[in-house]
């Protein structure tokens, strides 16, 4: 019997419906009148799977005998290619941090094919860490175990949570050592390497529009909007003047929708350039991403953009519609009218605004949205988790066990939420009192709403998670990894397919962030070097 993974049925439509590159070779260059190059994975020496995701191995029939063959870890650690796969690097340009940083590319991703699986759904499979591309300009292409540590059990963490996301099937370290910088210090330290296998219906970006249009290659422009819309957009219908525009609006939709979800978990990007703006606003490229432990709308976990925050915390929206704004620039030449393309820009904010406030109302557990008095709720409500250290996700999760039938003292109220705070010494007689008036109002507010405290517990709990990738936990699990103890990655892995569950046998990977971790490197800040 063939192995499971001969028997996929590729449909490689990028390669075969796009233009390729008329250079060979991998040494970096300029990839002109083309989207993408054709390459092939670097061999390893000694691949070892440390993790693969079931979820993930379910789209293509896989089975757990199958991803631990030894045939898996050789195709997704890059030494092998499974029938019908059809390995490149695709061409993207991009602005990164503000500023048009012209060619990118897949520097160090490979993509292996689409496989068309047995419901008709479209997945690609995509290698990270696989080795040199014509895209990898000084880089080396390939990954580290901390890094790929970080994009796997993210990617399958924010996917359990219901965040558009790229999925992740395995993790294998190559047995390959790297040199990383990791502190930019001149100090370089030798790394395992590893690779990703990142699995998503598309892996285009808005920097994959944006780079012909910078080069005024239209009609690469037009092939690659058309291929996007019969391919991933099949339901507007063909391309036309009309369709351009109805899919500019559904992108906005699309990110508006995934930066609130963001927003409501507390998870920060880190860097949100137009190269890692997915067009089907998935979240993507897990850097030096973040999770916020107390609650800070100015936090940014990336080192490398310390001083202007310009990827913080509260700026995810702001950034989103800014990149949709460069999104429309490259798209103009194909729609030549600017009114109706603002107009896709506005639908972004109002899916934004609109959309923030229903997830803000879910996670208060009101029903409705009451504008006279909820808007100042959920404000006020920012502005007290501010006054003092407060935990974001033990705060919401403790919120949902107020009880507000019974008359409960200042004392009492404060009690209940006493897990969230990191330094409760700290609480002053002010911040009680304002603490307490906000959930005398919030407590007003259920009442009037007339839901069950035990229905609305259940309510927040669906949209409240109790556990996140909390930065310190995945340290711990890379720390262990780097041992050759893949344990801790595995178990959080499995923790966090069920995020909303109370899970009390895993209360540790609940608990706030300890005070170790508070400043050191990989727990609360991050550099770019992965
Ligand atoms: P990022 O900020 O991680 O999205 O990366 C920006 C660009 O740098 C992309 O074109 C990546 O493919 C490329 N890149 C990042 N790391 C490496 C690496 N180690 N080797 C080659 N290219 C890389
Ligand atoms: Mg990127």
């Amino acid at each position: 019997m063939p192995h499971k993974l001969d028997q996929l049925h590729f449909d490689n439509r990028f390669v075969q419906q796009l233009p390729t590159d008329a250079s060979t070779g991998q040494h970096p260059r300029q990839v002109e009148e083309a989207c993408y190059s054709p390459v092939t994975p670097t061999l390893v020496s000694n691949p070892q799977l440390i993790a693969y995701a079931q979820e993930v191995a379910d789209l293509f029939d896989l089975t757990a005998a199958d991803c631990h063959s030894d045939y898996f870890t050789q195709i997704f650690a890059g030494n092998q290619l499974a029938q019908g796969m059809q390995p490149y690097a695709m061409c993207y340009g991009g602005h990164q941090f503000g500023h048009w940083a012209g060619q990118l590319g897949d520097g160090r991703a490979i993509n292996l094919g689409e496989v068309l699986n047995k419901k008709g759904e479209r997945w690609a499979m995509q290698l990270k860490g696989a080795g040199l591309t014509p895209y990898s300009r000084t880089a080396d292409g390939l990954a580290v175990l901390r890094s790929s540590v970080r994009e796997f059990l993210c990617s399958e963490a924010m996917f359990h949570l219901g965040v558009p996301t790229t999925r992740a099937l395995s993790l294998m370290t190559t047995g390959e050592q790297v040199a990383r910088d990791m502190f930019y210090d001149g100090n370089p330290q030798w790394e395992k390497g590893a690779v990703v296998c990142r699995v998503a219906p598309s892996f285009i970006r808005f920097g994959s529009f944006e780079i012909h249009a910078a080069r005024n290659n239209v009609t690469l422009l037009r092939e690659l909007v058309d291929y996007t819309l019969r391919t991933d957009f099949p339901h507007l219908g063909e391309p036309s003047v009309e369709t351009y525009l109805a899919w500019f609006n559904e992108v906005c939709i699309k990110t508006a929708e995934m930066v609130v979800h963001w927003q409501r978990v507390g998870f920060v990007h880190g860097v949100m350039n137009t190269d890692n703006m997915s067009i089907l606003g998935l979240t993507i490229d897990y850097g030096p991403y973040g999770w916020l432990d107390n609650y800070d709308p100015d936090w940014t976990p990336n080192t490398t953009d310390r001083e202007q925050r310009r990827y913080r915390f509260g700026n995810q929206p702001q950034i989103a519609g800014w990149n949709l704004n460069q999104l429309a620039n490259a798209i103009y030449p194909l729609i030549e009218q600017v009114e109706p393309l603002q107009q896709a820009l506005q639908l972004y904010s109002k899916t934004f605004i609109d959309g923030y406030q229903a997830m803000m109302t879910e996670k208060l557990g009101l029903q409705v949205f009451e504008p006279d008095t909820d808007k100042a709720l959920q404000d006020d409500l920012l502005a007290v988790l501010v006054l003092a250290e407060t935990d974001m996700t033990i705060f919401y999760r403790k919120l949902a066990n107020i009880s507000t039938g019974i008359e409960l003292s200042d004392k009492q109220l404060m009690a209940e939420l006493s897990e969230a705070y990191y330094q409760p010494e700290k609480l002053t007689e002010v911040i009680k009192t304002q603490t307490v008036l906000w959930l005398r109002r919030y407590i007003n507010r259920v009442q009037q709403d007339k839901t069950e405290d035990t229905q609305r517990k259940q309510a927040m709990n669906l949209v409240n998670p109790k556990y996140v990738l909390r930065n310190y936990l995945a340290q711990l699990a890379i720390d262990k990894a780097e041992q050759g103890d893949n344990s801790l990655v595995n178990e959080l892995l499995e923790v966090l397919r069920h995020p909303y569950a109370e899970q009390p046998e895993h209360q540790t990977w609940a608990e706030k962030r300890p005070d170790w971790a508070r400043t050191k490197a990989g727990c609360s800040m991050l550099s770019c070097s992965s």
